[in-house]
């Protein structure tokens, strides 16, 4: 079993984005974070998304409305950054407090500035296999950690566990598409599946991203599988200082002596996530140049 290394493979994409963006000419590429309240998880992944950028020399503005934001007062300020020239990406960080309409706010977000990926414009994009629109972060990642591992889905069996806008439906559609690297047989199961191990078992690739801590056994997957696991699940652990652990939504310790390939939790997707959305934003810094 090999280990596939999300921070290593995340670092070398920085890396080729650092210096793509010493090499601009004039403006940098800037991102806006907005974060509603107050949220512990999204506190620390804006965090890092904003360090991530610093480090690439990509401009970030971060909004910090409060939680008692109304559906209206946040889509007048996606709207404000919409028309700002000087903005190339915005991202809204998940969970929206329950008030929100939270895919309304993801089709406010003007699609070429949607480096997140989630307008409806740019999801139908990656269904018509158009490149010139925004893949979101998390799928994207897995693709990209499967090709710099040398993967290639081409008459794969792909077993994806999880349906999500935001993970499991775009993540299908990119291992299904007709190039270089995916090709891939597609099946996709959900919490209505039946005999879902009957058909994990069936994967050559097995991605994980249903948000149940350990739910892939080691009797769900066949022996020299690859895995990708998505999931990430803080879990009480009174041993720890945070009070909680992060796992997976695989039990990697008996399903990663049966894999070929495997990705840890963390150091796995969740560093990729980051990356491409800096890439994505790179990107939207070019195409509005054009
Ligand atoms: P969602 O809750 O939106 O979707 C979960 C999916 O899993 C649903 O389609 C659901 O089915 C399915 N599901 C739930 N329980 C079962 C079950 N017992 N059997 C089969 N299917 C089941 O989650 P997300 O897609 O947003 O996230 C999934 C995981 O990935 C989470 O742990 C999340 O934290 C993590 N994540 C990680 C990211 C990263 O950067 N690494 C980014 C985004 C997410 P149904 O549709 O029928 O309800």
């Amino acid at each position: 079993m090999d280990l596939i290394n999300g921070n290593d493979i995340a670092a070398a994409i920085i890396a080729e984005l650092k210096q793509e963006v010493a090499a601009l000419p004039g403006r940098k590429p800037c991102i806006a974070l907005v974060r509603v309240g107050e949220d512990p998880a999204s506190v620390s992944y804006v965090r890092k998304k904003e360090k991530t950028a610093a480090e690439i020399g990509v401009t970030s503005r971060i909004l910090l409305p409060p939680i008692s934001i109304t559906q209206d007062e946040l889509c007048q300020l996606i709207d404000e950054l919409n028309a700002d020239p000087t903005v190339d990406g915005i991202l809204v960080q998940s969970p929206l407090p329950k008030h929100i309409d939270d895919l309304a706010i993801f089709r406010r977000v003007a699609p070429e500035k949607d480096v997140d990926g989630f307008h409806t414009l740019n999801l139908g994009k990656v269904a018509q296999e158009d490149e010139t629109g925004f893949v979101s972060c998390t799928p994207a990642g897995i693709m990209e950690l499967l090709a710099r591992s040398q993967v290639d889905l081409k008459g794969r069996h792909v077993v994806v566990l999880g349906r999500s806008l935001i993970v499991g439906k775009p993540v299908a559609l990119l291992a299904l598409q007709k190039k270089a690297g995916a090709n891939g047989t597609v099946t996709i199961c959900h919490s209505a599946t039946t005999n879902l191990s009957a058909i994990t078992r069936l994967a050559d690739v097995l991605i994980a991203a249903i948000g149940r801590p350990e739910f892939v056994t080691a009797d769900m997957v066949k022996p020299g599988a690859v895995v990708i696991d998505v999931g990430i699940n803080r879990v009480p652990d009174a041993t720890k200082k945070t009070g909680y652990r992060l796992t997976g939504d695989v039990a990697f310790a008996s399903v990663a002596p049966l894999c070929s390939l495997i990705t840890p939790v963390p150091g796995g997707v969740g560093p990729m996530t980051v990356a491409m959305l800096m890439k994505n934003t790179v990107k939207a810094h070019r195409l509005s140049r054009r």
